[in-house]
């Protein structure tokens, strides 16, 4: 036994480097046609024309947008902006590209990709860790492949080419993350990042999808193909460390291949032996001249640079006066810290509404296992909810009771509180009413309560209970007072 524990501790270096593929869903055409960018919903097959398909003849064109966005992720990124890029053809024979190749960027002799060697920072609980960026790079998106249940199994395979064509920002990572856990807020941090950037929409399916390239130290390196978003990264990446790890510790080899992600078996499961790089036969694309990025041009995209997560975070705590705890997470979703600013801006009081926001809202959320663009909850009914609070409305546990309902439904929280008669009872004669009962029940506390004040609280928790939270707790509180005094008199 101990001896087995030796040897799992033998194996505790992970070793990770990502490669994140992050659709530019905020353009509003593809890559190198016409044809849009919505294309979720569609009809299958609908969304397309010559030049995404990969018609023969047909001239794509790039997107300048997508290059200006490819060119601020590189900036947000502390990246190299290169001088001069170009587009190759990655030559594969796949059911997801009918033309047999993708239009991508390469690195190779004299030639470099968009952006290359920057640099971004995560918060490992208190730690702050650097990771840095190989290089940034766009392509086209292939098309989509639907499968009946898990791949592996799968009578058939059907092909979907509204997303071919989608404009794809690459960022490779060097292998410096040291847990799935770091991999997660990793691509949580870029994320945000690419949000602020307005080249992504947070909460659209697929829209970021990564795989990972993972080893125990020493070992051989495995690739993790369609892991579809930052929640499966963690979990894909804890399956695959048991994995290596029970493999070794048998004294077995981990044999060097891809492996596919099934989210719903929740395993990995082994694709094909790796495939080395001069398989894909890269050369340059003849169809498309080379961007020439000049200092101007880069110039004029810093000009532009909003806001990035770090610099918001930093904002919060100087201005709202949060912690900086608080001002990480909200800022972790471009989408949370939008939602946290109106409802500051319209109800104030900052540290009460990140409390709310982060602990009461973010719960449901997550119990729900919605994100904040999908729920229905606005700031401008989370920030009356709030109110009525402060105004004394409404008890703060009736508050935590209906916010399920406003983020599901989006409700004001007035109209959940009458629907349900979840009224506070201000009404005194009543409350002393339920008081008297309640002393009835509990004579020992009623005793002990001239000596002790838990008794007190006990005794006030008890109406409270009676009223099913109900209750004004001021007044309450008033009430058992004046109660015992009497009887202390008595
Ligand atoms: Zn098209």
């Amino acid at each position: 036994m101990s001896e087995n524990k030796n040897v799992a501790n033998s194996f505790n270096e992970v070793v990770i480097g990502l490669e994140i593929h992050c659709q530019l869903t905020k353009l509003k055409t593809k890559l190198f046609c016409g044809c849009s960018s919505d294309y979720r919903g569609k009809e299958p097959n609908s969304n397309t024309c010559q030049i995404c398909l990969g018609h023969p003849g047909s001239l794509p064109k790039p997107n300048r947008m997508a290059v200006n966005l490819a060119v601020m992720a590189g900036i947000a990124l502390n990246s190299d902006i290169s001088r001069r890029t170009s587009f190759y053809r990655k030559n594969y024979f796949y059911v997801d590209m009918g033309k047999n190749f993708q239009i991508s960027m390469y690195e190779t002799a004299g030639m470099s990709t968009i952006c290359e060697r920057g640099h971004v920072d995560i918060n490992v609980g208190p730690k702050l860790k650097r990771v840095r960026i190989t290089r940034i790079q766009l392509e086209e998106d292939p098309a989509r492949l639907v499968h009946l249940g898990p791949i592996d199994l799968s009578p058939f395979t059907l092909v979907d080419y509204n997303r071919a064509g989608m404009a794809l920002l690459e960022i490779v990572t060097e292998p410096d993350l040291s847990s799935p856990r770091e991999a997660r807020l990793l691509l949580q941090k870029l994320r945000s990042i690419m949000e602020h950037i307005g080249a992504y929409d947070g909460g659209l399916e697929g829209a970021m999808r990564c795989d990972a390239n993972i080893s125990i130290k020493g070992g051989t390196r495995v690739e993790i193909k369609n892991i579809s978003s930052f929640k499966e990264v963690e979990k894909a990446l804890n399956f695959e460390v048991s994995r290596q790890k029970s493999l070794l510790m048998k004294g077995l080899a981990v044999a060097r291949e891809t492996r596919h992600w099934d989210e719903i078996r929740k395993v990995t499961i082994s694709l094909r032996e790796k495939e080395a790089e001069h398989d894909y036969r890269y050369f340059p694309e003849p169809d498309i001249v080379p961007l020439d990025l000049d200092e101007e041009f880069v110039a004029s995209i810093k000009a532009k640079m909003p806001e990035l997560p770090d610099a918001r975070a930093g904002r919060f705590v100087k201005e709202y006066g949060i912690p900086q705890y608080d001002a990480l997470v909200l800022t972790a979703d471009k989408g949370i810290a939008d939602f946290y600013e109106e409802s500051v801006n319209l109800y104030g009081d900052p540290k009460t509404v990140s409390n709310w926001l982060m602990g009461d809202v973010l719960g449901v959320l997550h119990d729900k296992g919605l994100e904040l663009e999908e729920a229905k909850i606005a700031p401008a009914t989370f920030a009356e909810m709030l109110d009525m609070i402060r105004k004394g409305l409404i008890s703060g546990k009736i508050g935590k009771i209906i916010l399920p309902e406003m983020v599901a439904s989006g409700k004001k929280a007035s109209q959940i509180v009458h629907e349900k008669e979840l009224n506070r009872i201000s009404d005194r004669d009543q409350l002393v009413k339920i008081a008297e009962e309640v002393f009835a029940e509990n004579s020992k506390a009623v005793d002990d309560a001239k000596v002790d004040e838990k008794a007190a609280h006990f005794l006030v928790g008890q109406i409270m209970k009676k009223t099913r939270g109900k209750g004004d707790p001021k007044m309450v509180n008033d009430v058992v007072k004046e109660m015992l005094q009497k009887n202390k008199a008595g």
